[in-house]
């Protein structure tokens, strides 16, 4: 990505509490960029509408503007706070929109602990886990019918007629929904995922699945994630059958294995430092993510994007929480860091370096929002505004 000294990034403010935790993003990512580049580089901030805020603007009805995927594909990057779906109408969740219409692939998590953020595991300091979650195939791809509808009849006919499938019971009460997952899906999830443990010196990329119940979906995509490994990498089996490859990089071994996804809840709270990078289809992910959020201090202040090829939204991963909207009670955390994944997204690592610096710092100092003032000792609670002052100073 070439990236100029002044960007324009768009940015959606989001509804409900992204009125408040956006500007406040925006003045802790000005003041890194600031001090990390002495004044040389600058981003041109540029409004863009979706979600409520949308209707606003240009109507009833219109919550995602034509314009608004235009900007974001022309300017590659952008970044979004939280979006109110309108429940009924057949509008679809507007983020599902947005992945599926930019074919946003990849929806990245890296989950890290922040000393002295409240953690419900002992030793939250021992996460450091990158979440790489497949975000456009599997279960989400929208493909179901209701019970009673026409496509759920014509299915269930041919799965029982032409199939021969009697085993499950299909009546005409009968929900149902297909999974795919492509090679080409996978291939190019692992792909990223490895490619990221290879330039962040990482030791291990962990594939989860269940492809033990699943073998020709959640199986499928643990036997081409090795195959990928193997062909792309250069990953083989030792004596152990233990597989792995050298970082052409580091020179450092980048280990490949694979878990079932029930046990990795499991061994994730247990023995958190035996992962790494971990690669995982669409539902397991969505799952994993948040809880392994919560294990360092919850959706408040866990960052994401979804990415996909030459462009990337960068987004808060909590949702609206009208009821503590406007009263200065959110956790700004999560928008702050997903804007610092941005940073390093374009190359500005040491901004980016300020921006961690700055929240190990407000943490540290114990002034903190109600979320974490709530459960953390000695804590004076302060507004999202004041939260942000403390990053910034
Ligand atoms: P939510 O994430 O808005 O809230 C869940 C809980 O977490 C609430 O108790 C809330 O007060 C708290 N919370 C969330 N973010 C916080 C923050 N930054 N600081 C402190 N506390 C925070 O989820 P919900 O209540 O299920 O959804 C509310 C609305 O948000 C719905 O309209 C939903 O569709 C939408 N939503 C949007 C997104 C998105 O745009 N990415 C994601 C999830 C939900």
């Amino acid at each position: 990505l070439t990236v100029p000294d002044n960007p324009i990034i768009p940015f959606i403010r989001g509804d409900g509490i992204g009125a408040d935790i956006s500007p406040v993003m925006r003045a802790v990512i000005d003041a890194a960029v600031q001090k990390a580049y002495s004044g040389k580089k600058k981003i041109a901030w540029m409004e863009i509408f979706a979600g409520g805020r949308s209707t606003e603007v240009y109507g009833e009805n219109v919550w995602l503007p034509d314009e608004t995927l235009d900007f974001i594909k022309d300017y590659h990057v952008a970044i979004k706070g939280p979006l109110t779906t309108p429940v009924g109408g057949g509008i679809r969740s507007l983020n599902v929109t947005l992945r599926q219409t930019l074919d946003l692939y990849i929806c990245l998590r890296p989950v890290r602990y922040f000393k002295g953020v409240p953690s419900p595991v002992k030793h939250p300091e021992l996460t450091d886990t990158v979440i790489f979650r497949e975000n456009a195939e599997d279960i989400y791809a929208g493909i179901e019918w209701e019970a009673d509808s026409e496509g759920a009849k014509k299915l269930i006919d041919f799965l029982q007629n032409e199939m021969g499938i009697n085993k499950i019971r299909f009546t005409e009460h009968c929900g149902i929904g297909v999974k795919p997952m492509s090679k080409a899906g996978t291939e190019r999830l692992i792909r990223a995922a490895i490619e990221y443990a290879v330039d962040h010196d990482r030791k291990s990329v962990t594939i989860v699945h269940k492809g033990n119940i699943m073998k020709f979906t959640e199986g499928a995509f643990k036997k081409w994630g090795y195959e990928l490994a193997a062909k792309e990498f250069g990953a083989a089996a030792d004596e152990n059958g233990k597989v792995s490859f050298i970082n052409p990089k580091t020179g450092n071994k980048i280990v490949i294995k694979d878990v079932i996804a029930d046990a990795f809840l499991q061994n994730i709270l247990l023995y958190p430092a035996d992962y790494d990078v971990v690669a995982a289809m669409n539902l397991n992910g969505d799952y994993i993510s948040d809880a392994l959020a919560a294990q360092v201090g919850g959706i408040g202040i866990a960052p994401g994007a979804n990415i996909g090829t030459g462009v990337a939204i960068f987004e808060a991963t909590h949702g609206t929480a009208p009821t503590i909207a406007g009263k200065g009670l959110a956790n700004p955390g999560s928008i702050i860091l997903s804007a610092e994944m941005m940073l390093r997204y374009l190359g500005w690592d040491e901004a980016a370096d300020l921006v961690i610096k700055g929240m190990e710092e407000a943490i540290a100092g114990k002034r903190v929002t109600a979320d974490f003032a709530a459960q953390m000792e000695g804590a004076i609670q302060v507004t999202t505004q004041e939260f942000g002052d403390e990053i910034i100073s």
